[in-house]
């Protein structure tokens, strides 16, 4: 096999586009550019200048691959819905591939995050081992603003038959719970219950019914309790921040464990902004999810926090053009052998 093929992740989020170049789990020469939202054609122009600036560095690669907050039908690399950033309806894909002018290939970001998960415990190796083989079964559950999920199985990411599928942060966890704060007709979901939208609703509802709280007095001009307020009152011990993390919690273990029985990872990682304060759950929802989860696999799985950080979706949507452009390269070999054999 020869040297690995250059490949650049591109991580385009809500407020910066980043992009790198992408070796192994590791990502090197990058640039980060303000995301313009201002209209699509800005936005696509933003993420071809924050790739030619790498280029510069690097020289030219041999495929791209991009990450973008939105549903994506991967087989043609098409934006289905998009939040926050102009995209919807746009051939991605084709767009990019035809400003590059090399293969591109582009996934949903926490796909893309939980592709590099697996690929980090490789590099580090997993309890200070080195050298461990990548993580083939993993899960990554992504707490932000939603909640975003990816699979991996037999160390490429699951999909369903579009690209639409995984979305872990809409499995229902109880049918009659909260309306689901996303794009999702569904009640209970996890994402109703663990994401920062959840701890928003429950803090304010609660501020509001007890003029003299501390999460009263954390209101701000919008009338909400933003997220880092009810982390921060929890943190300073506040009961009523510490009850909605303690649900927050549980419902997060509830999910954890569902997840375990479904897809029996090795790993199962949580990330996403609101995991900074997870201090503030994870061990609660690793003993609920414990107590729940189906005996012989709980036994056998890990639970912890991702490791990839803020790089994640860059580094994930390299790896996903590396690998891309192998099976293509085997493929090809593949032909070649069965037109040599046809002969
Ligand atoms: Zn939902």
């Amino acid at each position: 096999m020869s040297s690995e093929p250059l490949v650049l992740g591109v991580d385009v989020g809500g407020t910066k586009i980043a992009v790198g170049a992408v070796t192994g789990a590791r990502a090197r020469d990058m640039v980060e550019r303000p995301t313009d939202v201002s209209s699509t054609e800005s936005l696509l122009d933003g993420i071809e200048a924050a790739v030619n600036d790498v280029i510069a560095r690097v020289g030219r690669p041999q495929g791209v691959g991009v990450g973008v907050p939105s549903q994506i039908e991967y087989a043609t690399g098409t934006v289905e819905t998009s939040v926050n950033i102009p995209l919807a309806g746009v051939p991605l894909r084709a767009e990019l591939g035809r400003r590059f002018g090399v293969p591109v290939f582009v996934d949903n970001d926490a796909n893309c995050a939980a592709l590099a998960e697996a690929q980090l415990v490789s590099a580090e190796g997993a309890e200070g081992h080195p050298a461990a083989p990548p993580c083939s079964e993993l899960v990554m559950l992504t707490l932000g603003t939603g909640v975003g999920g990816g699979v991996v199985i037999g160390g490429k990411t699951y999909r369903g038959a579009h690209g639409l599928g995984a979305e872990l942060g809409h499995v229902s966890i109880n049918g009659d719970g909260p309306p689901c704060p996303g794009n999702c007709p569904n009640y209970g979901c996890l994402e109703a219950y663990c994401s920062g939208q959840a701890l928003e609703r429950d803090a304010t509802e609660l501020a509001r019914g007890r003029p003299d709280s501390p999460l009263h007095a954390a209101l701000g001009d919008d009338g909400r309790v933003a997220g880092r307020e009810v982390v921060a009152a929890a943190e300073e011990g506040d009961p009523d921040a510490l009850r909605i993390f303690a649900r927050f919690a549980r419902m997060l273990g509830v999910g954890i464990a569902t997840f375990v029985n479904v897809f029996e990872p090795q790993l199962l990682v949580v990330g996403g902004g609101l995991s900074r304060a997870s201090h503030l759950f994870l061990e609660q929802a690793k003993q609920e999810a414990g107590a729940r989860a189906l005996p012989a696999l709980w036994l056998r799985v890990t639970i912890g926090l991702a490791r990839g950080g803020a790089d994640a979706g860059l580094i994930g949507a390299g790896v996903l053009a590396a690998q891309e452009l192998a099976m293509a390269s085997r493929d090809t070999e593949r032909q070649a052998e069965f037109t040599e054999g046809a002969r």
